[in-house]
């Protein structure tokens, strides 16, 4: 059991962050928001994969007079995930002008080093806290390395160069991006927002960087910590290195809502970064969405594709039923099936799983023995294995799951 890190309780809609709360998986769109109909079609998709909470850019005063109808869409088609407004530059301007987006929204993002320059950077980052206490809004307070505040640097290495023990380069890096978030937390709760409608994020691009600069931050206030490795990258590159970042973190109790941020292929599916979040907290045993496969890899005794068909075929299966199974049958997403592709670690494994087969390597009678809670209770044979393994999951789901609704 991982001890979490202790942080307040941020309401978000229906979504409570922190405070023990589950971890709250999270994506952004990349449609253009000001299309509000791809938008809302962008944003169902994630919320059906999953997202708890999705973001959009307001960008634009197209973008913002948008916000409400895109809601209004989700709302048509009964998705009521919660919206976060992602704002940078006009977002004092814009949530000023325009009170229905402000209210459509359930949250705000605030990058703190993108409010504004100068003298200008205090006034508008007061006017976006006020619209969020005049919507009754919590904020996310978001760091970024690439878009760091200036201001907050320059002054911290101005302190350095005096410091007896100066910190090297990359711990006064950073010591800015902690700085800057706690430093504009302290200033919304100066404005009047309250503590417990602030979330913090500091996400860097380098996964050594991201652990550092968020086990330092953890240690320094009790907000809810949202993680996330910034401009990942695409593919495996991407998922790997979101993936190494975020469980260290969250394997120390670290976080309270993950986005992973990766560059879809041109015209890929964008609910990729949901399935990997999902992946990474079911993985650790944070979270349980959909019942998990055990599939070995298979090796030279497996003889043909047959055993890898059948772990794809069981998975999407379980992905198919799940949204009936979920409502008929609380608990069935921790269920843990093996799909197993010969005699030597097939029946061990089958018998730690809630109902595994282990199908028959090459050499071996062409028999496929199916073990539930540890048992043996059938041996599968003939052209029709993948059928019949579906009907004994199917059974297995409604005696097991079925009595506890
Ligand atoms: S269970 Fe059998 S088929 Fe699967 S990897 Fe092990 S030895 Fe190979």
């Amino acid at each position: 059991m991982i001890e979490r890190h202790p942080t307040v309780p941020v309401r978000i809609g229906k979504v409570t962050i922190g405070g023990g709360a589950p971890i709250a998986v999270q994506s952004m769109t990349n449609t253009d928001t000001a299309d509000a109909e791809a938008t809302a079609r962008q944003v169902e998709a994630l919320a059906r994969a999953g997202s708890e909470l999705v973001r959009i850019t307001v960008n634009s005063e197209a973008a913002a007079a948008a916000v409400p109808r895109i809601r209004e869409h989700l709302d048509a088609r009964g998705v009521d995930v919660p919206l976060i407004g992602d704002f940078h530059f006009n977002g004092h301007k814009l949530l000023e002008r325009h009170p229905a987006c402000a209210e459509a929204l359930a949250k705000y993002r605030i990058n703190p080093g993108n409010v504004g320059r100068g003298s200008r950077r205090d006034a508008q980052f007061a006017a976006i806290v006020e619209q969020a206490l005049r919507h009754d809004k919590p904020v996310r307070i978001g760091v970024n390395w690439g878009s760091l505040d200036q201001a907050v640097l320059a002054r911290l290495m101005d302190e350095n160069a005096r410091a007896p023990e100066p910190l090297a380069p990359q711990a006064l890096m950073h010591e800015a991006l902690i700085t800057s978030a706690l430093e504009s937390a302290a200033q919304a709760e100066a404005l009047g927002l309250p503590h417990d409608r602030i979330v913090l994020s500091v996400k860097t691009s380098g996964v050594q960087d991201l652990i550092a600069v968020y086990r330092e931050l953890a240690g320094r206030c009790d907000y809810p910590l949202h993680l996330g490795l910034t401009e990942a990258g695409m593919g495996v590159r991407g998922i790997v290195a979101s993936t190494a970042a975020l469980a260290v973190l969250l394997q120390e109790g670290i976080g309270d809502t993950l986005r992973v941020s990766l560059t879809p292929e041109p015209g890929a599916d964008r609910t990729l970064e949901v399935r990997v979040a999902r992946e990474i907290l079911q993985s650790m045993g944070l979270r349980a969405f959909v019942p998990r496969v055990t599939a070995c890899p298979g090796c030279g005794r497996t003889s043909s594709t047959f055993f890898q068909e059948l772990a794809r075929d069981v998975q999407r299966y379980l992905e198919e039923r799940m949204p009936e199974w979920r409502t008929r049958y609380p608990g069935v997403e921790s269920m843990k099936v093996a799909v197993m592709g010969c005699v030597v670690n097939g029946p061990g494994e089958s018998r730690h799983a809630d109902i595994g087969i282990s199908l028959p390597g090459t050499g071996e009678r062409p028999v496929a023995p199916v073990y539930e809670d540890g048992e043996k209770t059938v041996t599968l044979k003939g052209p029709h294995i993948a059928r019949d393994f579906q009907q004994r999951l199917e059974a297995y789901v409604a005696r097991r799951y079925g009595s506890s609704s």
